[in-house]
């Protein structure tokens, strides 16, 4: 599943015992493996061979440019939905020609900075979006190609915040719409819709919701082919699952096996598929490390106060999301052989996990049980790869983590902890 298992009671990633590396770098940490990290990645362009998908890493998820770098070198594609994404990109040396560009509200200098780059596709979300680009592309004198992103109208079944692909959503366009789109803009000759793009929501832990998905969009392509616009490329999202508790999420092959023969007649037609993978990669390669700062106990609750909180990690508190988090150095029989809400030990002890900030909502763990810990303690929070350190913030005058990339015996600084300096270097010197 991943590579941070324990061993003699302390918690590794790959062979670098966590609390070394704590002492090391200090924490709040975040630690990435590359051995996870590269293996998820793998297991993705496997699953889906047989289509030869450009397989578009999506930068949102965890963006840094070393770990970025590493998907580039194994010839990934780049998701972007900023310009300052796509600097990413180009930092990591992606191939510019596979990069997809999504997002409701790009401005004019994002989109002369995507058509400068020679970007992939624009991943249309509006007709208004649609006749900016073609007029900014008709006055740079230049070609941009465009996917229309797609509401199949699909229920993910996953968290209010993150579906994305119901009719009343700000993203892309209903299927009916997508049918008169084509009819007014499917002969531009600066802006070339050729594309249909998808993405329904995150995560999305059964394959159904795919399936639905897809069949909807070879509908509409058959019908725009029977009405004079071809449609060569079909860009079918991201969103795939990650094991936020053990065994959670379908693996690359379980998305893989009912996706693949669905899609298999139109790539064999010569059609291009894409996919824009992003927590499936990252989630389970990361990891938040965080130090026991105070026990306190507030009536008949405890409260373990950690270094770290809803500014380095705010999944629990904007989407009630779970995440297994366990002590990095532990008695035998306290080894968790699984990961999951409810763990059954002797020993525990329910409490509620914390951070420094003065937000009610700053938590990381609500009644859990929990071995025992004191001040001091190493505290690793799991799967916190992906929608991690790229909402970040530094809310309370808070620097951001360092971060660390494991491969191996080897650990590498691969973002260096933020300062006091850093916080306040754009307020100062202003000429104000
Ligand atoms: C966020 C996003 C993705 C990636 O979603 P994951 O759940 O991280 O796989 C892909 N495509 C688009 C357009 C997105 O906005």
């Amino acid at each position: 599943m991943d590579d941070f298992q324990y061993k003699n009671g302390q918690l590794h990633c790959e062979q670098v015992n966590l609390d070394e590396l704590a002492n090391r770098f200090g924490t709040p940490l975040y630690v990435y493996s590359r051995r996870t990290f590269e293996d998820h990645y793998d297991r993705i362009a496997q699953a889906f061979a047989a289509l030869e998908p450009v397989i578009c890493y999506s930068i949102k998820s965890c963006g840094n440019v070393h770990l970025c770098k590493l998907l580039a070198e194994r010839g990934a594609g780049m998701d972007v939905v900023s310009g300052g994404e796509l600097h990413r990109a180009r930092l990591a040396k992606a191939e510019m020609g596979k990069v997809v560009y999504a997002g409701v509200g790009k401005t004019d200098a994002e989109i002369r900075q995507a058509i400068e780059a020679g970007i992939g596709y624009f991943n249309i979300e509006s007709e208004a979006e649609f006749k900016n680009i073609a007029s900014i592309a008709k006055a740079m004198n230049a070609r941009a190609r465009a996917a229309l992103r797609v509401n199949p109208d699909v229920d993910p079944k996953t968290h209010v915040k993150t579906t994305t692909g119901k009719k009343e959503t700000k993203f892309g366009v209903d299927i009916e719409r997508a049918r008169r789109f084509f009819e007014t803009f499917g002969k531009d000759s600066n802006l070339e819709l050729c594309a249909i793009h998808l993405h329904i929501g995150s995560p999305v832990l059964t394959v159904d919701p795919y399936v639905q998905a897809i069949e909807k969009a070879l509908g509409l392509i058959k019908d725009l082919k029977q009405s004079g616009h071809a449609v060569s490329v079909l860009d079918i999202g991201g969103g795939f699952g990650a094991n936020y508790q053990s065994d959670q999420s379908p693996v690359a092959a379980d998305y893989a096996a009912k996706i693949v023969p669905l899609l298999l007649p139109f790539k064999q037609a010569g059609g291009q598929i894409i996919l824009e993978p992003g927590r499936t990669i990252a989630a389970n390669a990361g990891m938040l490390l965080t130090r026991v700062q105070y026990v306190k106990m507030g009536g008949s609750k405890k409260f373990i106060i950690v270094d770290t909180g809803m500014h380095h990690l705010i999944r629990p508190a904007m989407y009630d999301a779970f995440h297994f988090l366990w002590p990095t150095n532990v008695a035998p029989n306290h080894e968790p052989t699984q990961r999951k809400a409810e763990m059954d030990l002797p020993g525990l002890e329910k409490a509620d996990v914390v951070g420094p900030i003065c937000e009610s909502s700053d938590y990381l763990a609500k009644d859990r049980m929990l071995p025992p810990m004191a001040r001091g303690d190493l505290l690793a929070v799991y799967t916190a790869g992906a929608y991690g350190m790229v909402m970040a913030s530094n809310y309370n005058a808070m620097p951001r983590p360092a971060e660390v990339l494991v491969s191996g015996a080897k650990a590498t600084l691969i973002r260096r902890r933020e300062t006091y300096d850093d916080l306040v270097g754009p307020e100062l010197n202003v000429g104000a």
